[in-house]
């Protein structure tokens, strides 16, 4: 039977750097916070050997980072729970919100949904192996892109994200050549107008493949090369290359929410940008989960604290859920 586990101030879903950042600000300010998380904290920061553009820290290891936020929000009184996966919430008749958790069951004045998201992942042989800049396989140029400098790299996409990180990834590799299974891109014109330019200059180190797959990534230790596929031609090769780069977009961890708060139709929790407050009163969005999100690790942790503050508002003035973004709310007000 589940049984009533505790009530809290607030309760941060998904340990990730909004959620511990949320945690340390709703634990400095004495609200009584637990967090629950699936797995182990972190995310997908966990999957990052070196972060070098968070400010202020010169390199760190996103494991050692994440393993600082969580003492850190523990050392304020986080009461953190590893191994509790959400699977349900409710909106209760007395205004605090139900979190069910396995065998748990939870209830908060207010609740922060810092669930995270995934890259989405191709599919191929050789993704999972050599998934680590080191190795070669990265999801992340603004991260990784630096260690590729004087390489030759593949990236694979054809919207926003795939033009403005192939870009990017230029700026370091001495040659990126992107591939795009139509001959068309989703990106914005402006973006894609940018990029057949820059493309198409003399001594150009950006090339494009259209209408191509990427089928299998090959090497030893690190990534050696692409099998790559022409889908029109059906024609085969063998590209050798230093790195793949996969920008085809992300998927939020958000299948929990169904029914509960509204969710983008590509699952993005719906959210006002400016105080984070989704579709359910009490309950906030922050990282990468929401609508509108950067997925940077600087701008989750900003969300983190963003979420941690407005909560306050909430519980001075729940009524505050419905009013409009307006400048009423300034920093000298808390
Ligand atoms: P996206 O817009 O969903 O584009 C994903 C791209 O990956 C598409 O070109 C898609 O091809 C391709 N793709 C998807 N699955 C694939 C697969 N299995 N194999 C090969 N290719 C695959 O994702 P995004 O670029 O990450 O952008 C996400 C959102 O953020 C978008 O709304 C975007 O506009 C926004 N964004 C905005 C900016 C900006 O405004 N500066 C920057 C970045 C992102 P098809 O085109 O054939 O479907």
């Amino acid at each position: 039977m589940v049984e009533e586990s505790g009530h809290y101030d607030c309760i941060i879903v998904g340990a990730g750097p909004a959620g511990l950042a949320a945690a340390l600000y709703t634990s400095r300010d004495r609200l009584k916070t637990l967090m629950l998380e699936k797995f182990s904290p972190g995310g997908q920061i966990n999957n990052t050997d070196r972060i070098e553009n968070y400010p202020g820290i010169e390199h760190i290891e996103g494991p050692g980072l994440i393993e600082q936020m969580k003492k850190q929000a523990e050392n304020f009184g986080t009461e953190i729970k590893i191994g509790s996966e959400v699977t349900s919430l409710q909106k209760l008749q007395d205004g605090n919100i139900e979190v069910g958790c396995d065998e748990d069951k939870y209830t908060a004045r207010a609740v922060i949904l810092s669930p995270g998201s995934d890259y989405r992942k191709l599919g191929i042989p050789g993704e999972d192996k050599f998934h680590s800049a080191g190795a070669g396989v990265s999801y992340c140029g603004t991260c990784d892109a630096p260690f590729f400098k004087g390489k030759k790299v593949v990236a694979v996409g054809g919207g926003n994200s795939a033009l403005e990180e192939t870009l990017h990834l230029a700026k370091f590799a001495k040659k990126v050549t992107l591939i795009h299974r139509r001959d068309e891109f989703r990106a914005t014109k402006v973006l894609t107008e940018e990029f057949l330019e820059k493309s198409n200059e003399p001594n150009s180190n950006l090339a494009i493949k259209y209408n191509t797959v990427a089928t299998a990534i090959e090497g030893r230790e690190k990534v050696q090369s692409a099998l790559l596929k022409n889908v029109k031609t059906g024609e085969e090769e063998d590209y050798p290359c230093d790195g793949v780069f996969i920008f085809i977009g992300m998927v939020p961890n958000t299948g929990f929410l169904k029914g509960f708060a509204e969710l983008t139709e590509k699952g993005f929790i719906k959210c006002d940008c400016a105080y984070l407050r989704t579709s359910v009163a009490g309950v906030f969005a922050a990282g990468d989960c929401r609508i509108g999100a950067a997925m940077q690790l600087a701008t989750a942790v900003g969300d983190g604290v963003t979420a941690a503050m407005m909560l306050k508002q909430y519980f001075r003035d729940p009524n505050w859920w419905n009013e409009a973004v307006s400048d009423a709310l300034q920093p000298g007000g808390w």
